[in-house]
């Protein structure tokens, strides 16, 4: 696998981490770069250009070792076998990391790892120092795995990204078997030490949405997304969060900090499904909290069709096939026309005249009020009832 910087990504962080410095009172690094850089103003201007990207490179790959970022976090998601490499830890890591833990057997192991990982939590400086916490079996297998990602990646590009909506990561070539991560970061990300945390949780979450896309048991697939703009909409954003908290989870679970703490996962979520009532809601997101593998296919599924989240993660006996109808989610089907509802009127007789329910169950014998309607079936029996 060889890992690209765009030469835009290349100078504009270089620029600002060291401008962040030299107001932080450190000069060397600042002074130097300026006796490299600032004689290439007299070269032909033709030679510029390369010249230019000359010095960058070298700041940014050596000097700084701002690519070191990028580096661990392919480690860290296990694209690239984890190395024991020199890096600027802080002290407190310093101090965790030579501790070696003594394989034991079976559930101890387990839970050993994890006490690990959370009395480490906290005190890293990077989102990624838990490496050598690892039983030995576990990290035999790890690094096979990795070793395997790492050969079938031929390429790994990070890119500058122009804006936040810009960011993210995205795979080439998925389908010809050569496939490609293309990644785009805000060059900013780069510019603070003090933030490395940040800029270290953002490219490993966004590369374990890329090792996904290249993971055959994730099966990523480009779906084609049924029904009209405000339908896709919204599923799009749903399915997102659920492959978000998918990340998020497995991440907590290694012990790595991600972009987001689950709480504020949870209020996403929240969001979204309100209309479940709160215990069954609270259920759901901590059973696929906990889920360990899950593939697009599931995800997609999850996040177009409210049946097929609920029966994975509620009880049958918790709530009845009745009341599961009675939640009127965005995008489920309207009893009386059967499209995608978007706006519903969940009990037409609250605000409805009484003609208005008579009139649909003249049609619907079986329909009651909080059966709901979407709002156009309402007005067109108001219409028909002689009360629009
Ligand atoms: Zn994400
Ligand atoms: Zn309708």
């Amino acid at each position: 696998m060889k890992v690209n910087y765009s030469a835009q990504l290349m100078e504009e962080s270089v620029f600002r981490h060291l401008n962040h410095l030299e107001r932080s009172g450190y000069r060397a690094d600042y002074d130097e770069f300026h006796s490299l850089a600032d004689p290439i103003y007299e070269l032909p201007e033709d030679d510029r250009e390369a010249a230019f990207e000359k010095v960058n490179r070298l700041f940014f790959l050596e000097r700084l070792m701002l690519g070191d970022h990028v580096l661990r976090a392919l480690e860290a998601v296990g694209l690239i076998p984890k190395r024991r490499r020199t890096v600027k830890k802080s002290a407190l890591t310093e101090k965790a990391a030579p501790q070696e833990l003594e394989a034991s057997e079976g559930e101890d192991e387990e839970a050993e790892q994890v006490e690990n990982s959370e009395e480490h939590g906290e005190e890293n400086e990077t989102a990624i120092a838990e490496f050598e916490n690892e039983p030995e079996e576990n990290a035999d297998v790890a690094y096979d795995l990795a070793r395997e990602f790492e050969e079938r990646i031929k390429e790994v590009t990070v890119k500058r990204a122009i804006n936040k909506v810009d960011e993210g990561s995205n795979v080439l070539n998925r389908v010809s078997g050569n496939p490609l991560i293309e990644m785009r970061v805000l060059a900013s990300r780069f510019s603070n030490p003090e933030e490395a945390q940040e800029l270290d949780a953002f490219l490993i979450h966004e590369l374990m949405h890329a090792k996904d896309m290249v993971d055959p048991e994730f099966d990523y697939e480009d779906a084609f997304i049924p029904g009209n703009p405000s339908v896709k909409n919204l599923i799009t954003a749903r399915f997102r969060l659920l492959w978000n908290m998918y990340v998020d989870s497995r991440l907590a679970r290694m012990g790595v900090v991600s972009v987001q703490p689950k709480e504020s996962r949870y209020r996403e979520f929240d969001n979204f499904y309100r209309k479940i009532p709160e215990k069954q809601r609270k259920g759901i997101f901590e059973g696929l909290w906990k889920t360990e593998k899950l593939t697009h296919e599931e995800l997609l599924s999850m996040a177009t069709d409210l049946d097929t989240l609920m029966s994975k993660y509620v009880d049958p006996g918790e709530i009845t096939d009745e009341d599961k109808d009675y939640i009127h989610l965005q995008g489920s089907p309207c009893p009386l026309c059967k499209f995608p509802t978007y706006n519903w009127v969940d009990d037409p007789e609250s605000i409805c005249d009484e003609m208005v329910i008579e009139a649909i169950q003249i049609d619907f014998p079986d329909w009651e009020s909080r059966d709901g309607a979407c709002d156009r079936c309402v007005e067109v029996y108001e219409l028909r009832a002689g009360v629009g």
